[in-house]
């Protein structure tokens, strides 16, 4: 298993990081025996980061890092990763909130302390709540051995707040295709820039890359992309094509500066493939990078809608969220699912939804992609009714 020394703080981390989002569940909740067996395959492997948080697993994930790591190996053969939630301490205090969050986990000392979920807003919102003084003492007082926090913000908003407080990390949402298509390259410039350790989250998009368009999938399947492979890895001929989401992992353990690459592991398979993938870390070769710039090339020329969410139809009268409605539509395509579109009519109120459309055709005016944007809504209607 790779390893790597964090600048700054110091200690000895795995690359390859297991996310305690996505473990394997029953009808109880998290299977406590599949999730245990998953965790002693990835310790075997000398895999030493468990990220957990607050609200994982309906809040039952920090309970269960105690469980099978605290409680089952030595203290110095693991670390914990987890995360105040902001919007918790402001209503219960965030001394309230670590103590309880130290008890769940089990720990005298959090590893890894994140604030979770931070964007351009959330250096004056510590302030405000005085959670910032609180995660320093837990530091001086040794409860804590290194803060940071995972960003969830604007891109341009992300420099300020890495000089706003003295962070020892710094966790970033990075994959080939944000590198590629979104802001990645340059969220993840501001970060080494700074010479900050950096842990990656969503590597694979939340398994969108796993589940990819099938005209990308078969780009990783090609015999291009197996050639590419054989040099890397002799002995790959004759066995399982690699997935799609081991090229995306290994895109990521390839970039200079990224300490640590999180995978939210579900099953044992995923388990033993990324254990293959760290053991150690091959970084991409050109030929294999080539693979991963025609799949974007395939990503590209999927049928989507030509929205570029710059929301100048927002002057819609009945606010029906046009952009990020094309937006999950455009996931579901690249992705195979959309948590926007899955929730869409719980978190929209009835008036703003796609049935109180008039057809005024206020938006389409406004368009400058000229989308038919009426005539989609319909259809989308349409999809979302059959589920
Ligand atoms: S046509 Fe429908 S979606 Fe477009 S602005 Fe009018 S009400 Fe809104
Ligand atoms: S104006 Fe057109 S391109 Fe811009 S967000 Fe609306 S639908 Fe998308």
């Amino acid at each position: 298993m790779d390893k790597r020394n964090l600048s700054k703080t110091g200690g000895e981390v795995s690359r390859l990081g297991m996310g305690l989002m996505r473990l394997p569940c029953d009808e109880k909740g998290i299977d406590r025996p599949a999730a245990e067996a998953m965790i002693d395959r990835l310790m075997e492997a000398g895999v030493t980061y468990y990220d957990t948080a607050w609200f994982y697993h309906n809040h039952q994930s920090e309970g269960f890092a105690k469980e099978a790591l605290v409680k089952r190996y030595a203290r110095d053969t693991f670390t914990i990763a987890t995360k105040m939630p902001l919007g918790e301490a402001e209503k219960q205090g965030a001394q309230a909130i670590f103590d309880q969050q130290q008890q769940n986990v089990g720990v005298d000392c959090i590893d890894f302390y994140l604030m979770h979920g931070i964007n351009g807003g959330s250096i004056d919102h510590m302030a405000r709540i005085g959670a910032d003084e609180v995660v320093a003492k837990m530091k001086r007082d040794g409860r804590v051995r290194r803060l940071g926090f995972s960003w969830h913000g604007a891109t341009d908003d992300l420099p300020k707040v890495l000089d706003g407080f003295d962070w020892d990390f710094c966790m970033i949402q990075l994959s080939y295709y944000d590198w590629i298509a979104l802001d990645g390259q340059k969220l993840y410039e501001a970060v080494t820039s700074r010479n900050l350790p950096l842990i990656i989250m969503e590597p694979v998009r939340g398994g969108g890359l796993a589940r990819c368009h099938p005209d990308v999938a078969k780009v990783f399947e090609s015999e291009q992309a197996m050639s590419a492979l054989s040099q890397s890895y002799p002995d790959i001929r004759g066995g399982p094509c690699p997935s799609a989401a081991s090229w995306a992992l290994r895109w990521c353990a390839s970039l200079p500066g990224v300490d640590v690459v999180l995978s939210g592991m579900s099953d044992m398979s995923q388990v033993n493939e990324n254990i293959g993938l760290f053991s150690p870390v091959k970084p991409l070769s050109d030929a294999e990078r080539a693979v991963i710039d025609k799949a974007m090339v395939a990503f590209k020329e999927l049928p989507l809608v030509p929205c570029t969410e710059c929301n100048y139809c927002d002057k819609c009268p009945n606010s029906i969220p046009i952009p990020r409605l094309f937006g999950g539509k455009n996931d579901v395509v690249r992705f195979g699912s959309s948590w926007y579109l899955m929730n869409y009519k719980n978190w929209t109120k009835p008036e703003n939804q796609i049935t109180s459309c008039t057809e005024c055709g206020v938006c389409e005016e406004a368009c400058p992609q000229g989308i038919n944007i009426i005539e989609r809504l319909k259809l989308l209607e349409a999809e979302l009714a059959q589920g």
